[in-house]
């Protein structure tokens, strides 16, 4: 099983890492790996997911949350009812938690060579704009790649 997609790697730094961890069969999202990932801290569960600001935020973000399942799918569509409603659930406190009065949201599901997803393990992102920066730098999120020859 191919954990990462690694096509669709940002930075060098990241490459190394998703390397790393598929070379170890480490899911990064899977929970016991979230839980000790020194630069992935969870900032709070529920019953089916982990919240998480992500490591390498996007460009122009002041906030840039993944919303994690416990459970290792790669399709939203693949979870349980329970896990799909605990969803929303969870979405409800972050905007509690950040006091948000905006924000974007964003998923990649299915085969993540054709997504630009880096990782096989659905995650939802949570992304709100910094509108403090000069200029202005949008927030953009991929969500499409196709492979790349080898
Ligand atoms: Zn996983």
């Amino acid at each position: 099983m191919t954990l990462y997609c690694t096509d669709n790697y940002r930075t060098d730094e990241q490459l190394a890492e998703m390397r790393r961890l598929e070379a170890a069969g480490i899911c990064l999202f899977c929970p016991a790996a979230l839980r000790e990932h020194a630069r992935q801290e969870v900032a709070f569960e529920t019953g089916h997911w982990a919240v998480t600001p992500n490591a390498f935020p996007y460009q122009g973000t002041r906030l840039h949350l993944l919303v994690v399942p416990h459970q290792h799918v790669n399709d939203m569509l693949d979870l349980g009812d329970a896990a799909l409603a605990d969803f929303w659930a969870a979405l409800r406190q972050i905007r509690e938690r950040y006091g948000l009065d905006h924000y974007g949201l964003g998923v990649r599901n299915g085969n993540c060579s054709f997504t630009g997803a880096t990782i096989a393990h659905v995650h939802a992102h949570v992304l709100v704009g910094d509108p403090t920066l000069e200029p202005e730098v949008p927030v953009r999120m991929r969500l499409s790649s196709r492979p790349r020859g080898r």
